[in-house]
């Protein structure tokens, strides 16, 4: 094994596929190869559920109170390594280090401790039946979960998913993105050191074929997947002929309304917050800002001054605010729908344009565009973009901007600058959304459930009820007096 061949892990081992065969690992920073990857076989797929089910029957017979020292070790280990996992995930994503130790890293750690905290209490019901009976409910481990990820957050994705199926008492078979590897296996590592029994977190390398793979696996009994909503839709169809427990984190078009009220410099930064952080390759970004008529002008002033300030460049540097998309044909993409917003007639107050950065020429890198005077039905309003683009919208009446809101097939995330909370309040009600944000955006603190609505999803993340989707209920009937019977 060659240190720039990354491996699979199975069974507690760093194996190669043993079909030999390889993908290439590219570095968007600047475009070149930083690895290559063993792609699993058919072969390898089965090895890793074969492995999560043997090693499953003991883990779920394990108290949970040593699953989740298991967890809390494997977080402590994780703080020890947290820079060296921040500068993997720079180079696998081409987000920059002034970010990863935080959002990526700390969220990981975040969600170890917050499973292995609760791994001991996960628990049943009790229910009184009168004096001659009663019944009790358990909550069970499904079994073996397959773990699918998109690739801008890779780290988190991968903890917040075997976190709490490992907390549970489930074994999973974990497949990262092609286009960001690595920490999966840092991630094996830690649980490795930590102390988890081998088999119960598996990782196999691979494309969509390989994801399709672990969906239709017959011995795979759930599936957590992170990414877009097409994807999501197979996902769905394939599961359903094993009828297999599914749960999406897909897409979404989010709205963040300013009203009037807000404090402008905390909208234009929740605004800034909620479009540029980690180059707008994020899920839950409010790409629709619709701005009150009436501060607009003052609004878009300052959020033009604070954007074209933004330090766009090596990830690596510690100033660097903005730094590369993930390749090539996804910058072309990003680019694509800043023509369309031109040619549809929306105003580019800024940014927008490539930037060539000395060196590092063949990564991606651009400078967060603000489009203004867009309307609910151009393109860039109405669909997915995943890059640096913001596309402000006006409104005047509440009721109006609350229907414009949802008026989406995504139902992710929103949020709402006001100082006015009984509005604040009144107008969340209303947002058809998983996860809403007032006065900040974007903002996933281990605890408060996170996922989408709508065409967004099925299940929330990050939560004490996420452990529902990794567990299934047995109830008990106890009866303590004589069996009635008319026969
Ligand atoms: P994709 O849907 O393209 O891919 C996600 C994962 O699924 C990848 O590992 C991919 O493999 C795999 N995959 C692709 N096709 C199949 C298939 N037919 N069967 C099984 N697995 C498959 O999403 P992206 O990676 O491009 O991520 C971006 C998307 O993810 C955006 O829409 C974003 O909004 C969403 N997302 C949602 C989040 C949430 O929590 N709601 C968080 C982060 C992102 P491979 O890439 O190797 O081909």
């Amino acid at each position: 094994m060659t240190d720039t061949l990354l491996p699979l892990y199975i069974n507690g081992q760093k194996i190669h596929s043993n079909s030999g065969e390889t993908f290439t690992n590219f570095r968007p920073l600047d475009g070149g190869v930083e690895c290559e990857v063993s792609l699993a076989s058919k072969e390898d797929v089965d090895q890793a559920v074969r492995a999560a089910q043997s090693a499953f029957e003991t883990w779920a017979g394990t108290p949970g109170m040593e699953r989740g020292r298991i967890l809390l070790r494997a977080a402590e280990i994780m703080r020890r390594r947290r820079q060296e996992l921040a500068m993997i995930e720079v180079i696998d994503t081409g987000k920059p280090i002034s970010e990863t130790p935080y959002a990526d890293v700390d969220s990981a750690i975040d969600a170890l401790e917050f499973f292995g905290g609760l791994a001991m209490d996960i628990r049943g019901d009790y229910h009184d039946l009168g004096s001659s009976a009663m019944a009790y409910s358990i909550r069970e481990p499904l079994g073996v979960c397959a773990g699918i990820g998109a690739w801008n957050y890779p780290l988190q994705i991968a903890t917040w998913k075997s976190a709490p199926a490992l907390a549970a008492g489930n074994a999973m078979v974990f497949k990262p993105s092609e286009l960001t590897p690595m920490n999966a296996i840092s991630l094996a590592e830690i649980y490795e050191e930590a102390g988890l029994p081998a088999g119960l977190f598996n990782v196999v390398h691979g494309k969509a074929e390989t994801g399709g793979l672990l969906v239709q696996h017959p011995e795979i009994d759930k599936v957590t997947f992170t990414g877009s909503v097409p994807t999501g839709k197979r996902i769905l169809q394939m599961s359903s002929e094993t009828v297999k427990h599914s749960t999406l984190e897909l897409g979404g078009k989010s709205p963040l309304i300013i009203f009037d009220d807000a404090d402008l410099d905390n909208a234009v930064s929740g605004a800034m917050n909620a479009n540029f952080y980690s180059m707008g390759e994020v899920c839950s970004n409010g790409t629709r800002v619709f701005i009150h008529d009436s501060i607009k002008g003052e609004f878009l002033k300052r959020l033009a001054k604070r954007t074209e300030n933004l330090v766009v460049g090596d990830p690596r540097e510690v100033e660097t605010q903005v730094g590369a998309l993930i390749n090539e044909d996804h910058g072309q993409k990003v680019m694509g729908y800043v023509e369309k917003g031109l040619e549809e007639g929306a105003t580019l107050v800024c940014g927008g344009k490539r930037i060539s950065v000395e060196g590092l020429e063949r990564g991606f890198y651009m400078s967060p565009a603000v489009f203004s005077d867009c309307t609910d039905d151009m393109t860039i309003c109405r669909e997915e973009i995943f890059g640096p683009v913001m596309s402000v919208l006006s409104f005047s009446d509440e009721a109006d901007v609350i229907e414009r809101a949802n008026s989406t097939d995504f139902g992710l995330a929103a949020g709402l600058f006001t100082k006015d909370l009984a509005r604040a309040h009144r107008v969340v009600k209303k947002l058809k959304a998983g996860s809403c944000w007032i006065n900040n955006y974007n903002l996933t603190p281990a605890g408060v459930p996170f996922g989408g609505s709508k065409q967004s999803g099925i299940g929330r993340e990050n939560c004490a009820r996420t452990l529902d989707h990794f567990t299934q209920v047995k109830s008990v009937y106890v009866e303590m007096g004589a069996v009635e019977c008319d026969y």
